[in-house]
């Protein structure tokens, strides 16, 4: 009986990862389509500096609302872009819709935008024509160097290292800045901060998830910014959700948080929106 019930439960595991199989390679292929038929958009979430309580800048996030199926996680298609090679596609597309809302980006008045990142996932920046195409963008769109940042995650490292800093270092010199996503997860080692030419770290959001119950993590949080800060970069802070996160984190020394406790990702009309008419966030966290 209990051999019938392994064959059971095998059957219908097979049968779900068969039916998940299927839905991958159905929503794989509806990729292709999806940027022609305009299901694909992008959202923004404000950066918040620590000190100030002002707006320093934001993250670029791409949505896809699929007809049937509604909203699909990036953390689901990037990955398929990726291996299909549609991620060139698509991050062309990115960088064009950053740089495009970038001019509106300013407080009334204000004649400094808010500069904006974009993810740029491995497959991306390993082309040879990486940074011809940073700079085609920038100079079709108008936009300043240093008004668009930079994204990526230690997978651009998994292959010719000398490469990658190669290319970060030429986009830095054009007032580029760069910062090293989801530090802290997969392999991310210590050594990847001394050797790549980065301005800021993100740390990512499983740091934070128990910052304030538990000391070890904590005293972990600490000690990563202080080496980051040791190294002249700064320190962001991905998925700060309660005051209480982000006063211990000002406290841990933060330089940026990012997180639903601001706001949640905006279409570029909202985030305008916010930027004018901003107030100081530091009334959130600081008591
Ligand atoms: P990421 O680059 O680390 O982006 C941060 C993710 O954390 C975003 O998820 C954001 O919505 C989410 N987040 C922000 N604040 C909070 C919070 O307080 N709590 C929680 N639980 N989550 C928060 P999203 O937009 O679903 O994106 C997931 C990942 O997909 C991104 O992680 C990035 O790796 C990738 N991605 C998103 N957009 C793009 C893109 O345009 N190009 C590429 N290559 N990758 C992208
Ligand atoms: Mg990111
Ligand atoms: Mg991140
Ligand atoms: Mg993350």
């Amino acid at each position: 009986a209990a051999k019938q019930r392994g064959t059971r439960a095998w059957a219908q595991y097979n049968e779900a990862m068969g039916a998940q199989a299927a839905l991958r390679m159905e929503l794989a292929h509806r990729l292709k389509s999806a940027l022609v038929e305009g299901e694909l958009s992008m959202v923004y979430q404000p950066l918040i500096d620590v000190r100030s309580g002002q707006i320093k800048g934001m993250e670029a996030l791409v949505r896809w609302k699929h007809p049937e199926y509604g909203f699909i996680s990036p953390a689901q298609f990037i990955p398929m872009a990726e291996e299909s090679g549609q991620i060139v596609e698509l991050t062309n597309w990115t960088l064009w819709q950053a740089c495009s809302v970038s001019p509106g980006m300013r407080a009334d008045g204000g004649s400094a935008i808010v500069p904006v990142a974009v993810n740029i996932s491995p497959v991306y920046f390993q082309r040879d024509d990486f940074v011809d195409q940073i700079r085609h963008v920038l100079k079709k769109t108008g936009v300043d160097p240093d008004q668009l940042q930079i994204e990526i995650t230690e997978g651009v490292l998994l292959k010719e290292q000398q490469q990658a800093v190669t290319k970060l270092t030429e986009l830095r010199r054009m007032g580029v800045v760069i910062s090293l996503d989801d530090f802290g997860t997969g392999y991310s080692s210590l050594s990847y901060l001394k050797n790549l030419p980065i301005d800021k770290v993100k740390l990512d959001r499983s740091f934070v998830v128990d910052v304030t119950t538990s000391e070890a993590d904590a005293e972990l949080v600490r000690g990563v910014i202080e080496i980051v800060h040791n190294l002249n970069m700064v320190v962001v802070i991905e998925g700060v959700e309660t005051a209480e996160q982000a006063s211990l984190l000002s406290l841990l020394g933060s330089d940026l948080f990012q997180g639903y406790l601001f706001s949640r990702p905006l279409t570029a009309c909202d985030m305008q929106a916010l930027i004018r008419n901003c107030c100081d966030f530091r009334q959130v966290f600081d008591h």
